[in-house]
């Protein structure tokens, strides 16, 4: 049936995310694993957008479908709703596509009223439990369904509850919970001039209606914005059996992660809180107690959950975050989902589940995604002898964080505007903190847990988090915040490890990342995999070291001018540039040569026989020489201190002027560069392509093996190509002679001008490999100049989604692709095993490794800090394109901020 929009537990599994939001399908596909979750049925996340696009209308076929369903729980459960006698009663809870944890609401104990609140209270023999119930529903019903803000009831209990010396609503007596109920009702009145409706269906189609409104609210329309997922999607209702946490001590409720989601051990990890219902755990109103609570007071229960959890691992092949709520010593599971983990102990799980046989090495290569990568090969934290831990809490989030002090959410977002650096410090934070937290640096919490809102939040961002530091003072109305003899202000340093759970004070140094053991067992395995390889663009000795220590298999893009940077050799490249006559120039060129060849040498060493791809130089001579001004401003300087002169320098501060003057160009990057100069000042060439071969031969006559891979710049047509190999053949025979068979050197071009891609067949007889330079190709085949776009239009454009993305960033596949691609084929109908790769910043991004794998290309070539990340991106290119190819079906994508 194509229009079915409400599915019975057992209808539906965890494939149907798209319809039944990731909380539907999950409860879904627990009901039909045999785990005990209390029965109930998924309203289709279609009828959510129905009811948007029919401005509020609920259609009374879907109410039919409602009443159907009903019927099913109504049987399975032995009771009816609205009985007045043994009333069933319902928890309406909403679910996203992707899980929104907070942003959206649940009513539970619906189907409570005068009469049927009195039926419960005979069946438990509690009229205590019973009236505490209807109270929650009041409380619920009255914000969500009739939009009267929390507030409003929280004052109230509040005060009821400090009249009766108690601190939550479990410990009132019933004369009290009458007087509450009450109160609460006059709040309904008093607001909504209308009472609490005491017709139950009444209550469960507005409560429906609710959940469906309460996705376009506002900290959900935040929290979309944040984690991008799309305005249009709509949430599902979930409408369950209601199992109650608060009905006795041998009851209560609870969350548990079935691994540590901070490091990945495997040891289960949760809060629990006896006598208690719905989000009492998570809310940070009660500190709740370890999950070892359970273990001594209720061990048949945890042996149980110990056996879910397994069950929910092997179903799902990740950490789960689950929810589950005891009642009468039977456990109940409410919920699971991917929890939401670092990035260590995503890895750590994939690994550990990988050799535990629960997933296979594949599956674990594909969960890894660029942000994990990201986190772990960015930060951490270099503690020094002096930094004074001011206090100790939990550790949340791992990563260090320093920044100024902010006391609330929208300070911190508007400091943080201002490009300030804020540690957000709260109490507790709850879902209306959520732009706060965004803008903070790190997070600081005096109460709740690690599965406090808090925590969840900021570890599903990245962001680090220290939470229940209860040694803190917080003193809101003065903005302090008191650890022992230290008082802080708003706007004081101070920094936070979510690594370890420790404040200090001050400013704290940042450590450089470190390749885990975990880590390296997977790219070992992405190694087993991937097809294409990874090389890295870099162009000193050190780095080149850095390249392959984090798994480079050559080096793709050496830049030559950057080796010409340093402030010892650049005076020798200016006096390249301005030789008076050509024997000063060789003499200059002369002095270069030996220290070209020295850092030739030393990479080719590093590498030991890997490709090392050098590519000659590239960018116009100008960029060598000072600023017209700066110059200008120097003569003047000259002039005034060498009255009747040292013309020596004065002449040839002017010679320098006259050269600038002769070089500058209205548009350099069109204009005199790369294969063009070389061609038109071949004399730096020369030198170059030389101080490569005596680079080779020295390392030829100490053994060591090498493979110089000579790569020309900016060719647009075949016969710069021709002339500028013909210059490096000859130097090779002049400089290697007999020793020229034992050096296997190759000549190739960089492909970055649109006509050499569309000309490919007529440059690859020329060449023996093509380097996609993507940046310039993107520039050029756009007509964009980077900077220039991405300073004025190019945020725009992505806004208005004019481009899908950055193209520099993203691989335009359709435009620069497409030329790629032809360029590929051209090239490869001419020499079959032409090689060919990117290199270019795209090297290092998903999108366009995948499509580099896709087309064919040999490699790819990224920064050495990007080589890890490549290595995964190209064997999960691998194993999704035979997978693909095997025609199984696609891999079901769970999302991991679920
Ligand atoms: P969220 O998406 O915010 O996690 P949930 O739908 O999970 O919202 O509901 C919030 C809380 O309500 C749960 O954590 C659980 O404690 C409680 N709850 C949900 N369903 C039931 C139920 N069937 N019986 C008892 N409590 C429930
Ligand atoms: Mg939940
Ligand atoms: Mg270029």
């Amino acid at each position: 049936m194509t229009n079915k929009r409400v599915f019975l537990f057992h209808e539906g599994n965890a494939s149907m995310r798209e319809l039944l939001g990731g909380k539907g399908a999950d409860l879904a596909e627990m009901t039909n694993a045999g785990l005990p979750v209390p029965y109930g049925f998924t309203i289709t996340t279609a009828s959510c957008r129905d009811y948007y696009t029919h401005l509020g209308h609920i259609p009374l076929t879907l109410i039919d479908e409602i009443k159907a369903a009903l019927r099913v729980i109504e049987d399975k459960s032995n009771k009816r709703f609205g009985d007045p006698s043994d009333p069933l009663l319902l928890a309406i809870r909403s679910g996203a596509v992707t899980s929104m944890p907070g942003m959206m609401d649940t009513i539970l104990n619906l189907g409570l009223t005068d009469e049927t609140v009195e039926g419960l209270a005979l069946v438990t023999g509690n009229r205590r439990f019973a009236l505490e119930c209807y109270a929650r529903f009041i409380q619920m019903y009255g914000h969500v369904a009739l939009d009267i803000e929390n507030n409003a009831f929280t004052k109230v209990l509040q005060q009821v509850n400090q009249e009766s010396k108690v601190d939550h609503i479990g410990q009132l007596a019933e004369a009290r919970l009458e007087e509450l109920i009450l109160k609460y009702k006059q709040v309904v009145l008093h607001r909504t001039k209308k009472s609490i409706p005491q017709n139950v269906e009444e209550q469960l189609i507005d409560a429906v209606r609710a959940i469906f409104r309460s996705w376009s609210n506002p900290r959900a329309k935040v929290y979309r914005k944040v984690h991008k997922i799309a305005d249009d999607q709509g949430t599902a209702v979930s409408v369950q059996e209601m199992i109650f946490g608060n009905l006795d001590e041998t009851s209560g409720t609870g969350v548990l992660f079935t691994r540590n989601p901070s490091t990945g051990g495997n040891e289960m990890l949760g809060e629990y809180l006896p006598a208690a219902q719905g989000e009492e755990v998570v809310s940070g109103t009660r500190t709740p107690l370890g999950i070892t609570y359970l273990m001594q007071t209720l061990p048949a229960v945890y042996e149980q959950l110990h056996e879910a959890a397994s069950q929910l691992e092997e179903l799902y092949g990740d950490i789960q975050d689950i929810e589950f709520t005891i009642e009468k010593g039977q456990l109940y599971i409410l919920q699971t989902r991917n929890a939401r983990r670092t990035a260590q102990a995503a890895l750590k799980a994939a690994v550990d589940y990988a050799e535990e046989g629960i997933i296979s090495k594949e599956d674990a290569l594909l969960r890894i995604e660029t942000e994990h990568l990201n986190q772990l090969l960015h930060q951490s934290i270099q503690i020094r002898e002096e930094d004074e831990i001011v206090a100790n809490g939990l550790p949340a989030s791992p990563g260090a964080a320093s920044g100024q002090l902010v006391f609330d959410a929208e300070t911190a977002e508007s400091w943080a505007s201002l490009g300030k650096r804020v540690i957000l410090v709260r109490r507790e934070t709850t879902p209306q903190d959520i732009h706060g937290v965004i803008a903070a640096e790190g997070l600081l919490t005096l109460r709740g847990g690690m599965t406090s809102h808090a925590a969840v939040v900021a570890r599903g961002m990245g962001t680090p988090c220290v939470c229940g530091c209860e040694e803190l003072e917080l003193r809101e109305e003065t903005k302090e915040l008191l650890c022992f003899e230290h008082t802080f202000r708003e706007g004081d340093l101070i920094s936070i490890d979510g690594g370890t759970g420790k404040v200090y004070s001050g400013e704290i140094e940042l450590r450089e990342p470190e390749i885990s053991e975990e880590l390296t067992r997977m790219l070992d395995w992405a190694d087993e995999v991937k097809k294409m390889k990874v090389f890295a663009n870099s162009d000193h000795p050190k780095d080149v070291k850095l390249a392959r220590t984090w798994g480079a298999e050559g080096i793709g893009l050496c830049r030559t001018e950057h080796m010409f940077l340093s402030p010892s050799r650049l005076p020798l490249v200016q006096r390249v540039i301005v030789a008076g006559s050509n024997q000063e120039r060789q003499e200059a060129l002369q002095r270069l040569l030996p220290v070209q060849q020295s850092d030739f040498e030393q990479i080719f060493i590093e590498m030991d026989g890997l490709p090392v791809t050098i590519r000659l130089l590239d960018p116009p001579l100008h960029e060598f020489l000072p600023k017209l001004e700066v110059l200008e401003g120097r003569r003047e300087h000259l002039n005034m201190i060498t009255l009747d002169g040292d013309t020596d320098e004065l002449e040839k501060v002017d010679r320098v002027i006259e050269k600038v003057k002769e070089l500058k160009e209205s548009n350099p990057m069109l204009g005199q560069r790369g294969a063009r100069l070389g061609i038109v000042f071949p004399e730096i060439y020369d030198m170059q392509i030389e101080a490569i071969f005596r680079a080779a031969l020295q390392c030829i006559h100490r053994g060591i093996k090498v493979a110089p891979e000579i790569m020309i710049p900016l060719i647009g047509h075949a016969s710069e190509l021709s002339v500028l190999r013909k210059l490096v053949d000859g130097v090779a025979e002049q400089v290697l002679r007999e020793e020229l068979k034992n050096c296997p050197y190759r000549v190739g071009t960089m492909i970055e001008i649109p006509r050499a891609a569309l000309t490919a067949s007529q440059i690859a007889s020329h060449a023996d490999f093509f380097s996609f330079g993507t940046n310039d190709l993107t520039q050029m085949t756009l007509g964009y100049s980077r900077d220039d776009a991405e300073r004025k239009f190019l945020s725009h454009y992505v806004e208005q989604k004019i481009l899908p993305a950055n193209p520099f960033e993203v691989l335009d596949q359709d435009g620069v692709g497409e030329l790629i691609r032809i360029a590929l084929e051209q090239g490869r109908s001419i020499k079959p095993d032409l090689i060919a790769g990117i290199c270019g910043e795209h090297a290092g991004e998903r999108d366009s490794i995948f499509f580099c794998h896709d087309i064919g290309l040999d490699y790819v070539s990224c920064s050495p800090y990007r080589v890890p990340f490549a290595r995964i991106a190209a064997a999960q290119a691998q194993i999704l394109s035979l997978r693909n190819a095997a025609d199984k079906p696609a891999v079901i994508h769970i999302s991991t901020t679920a």
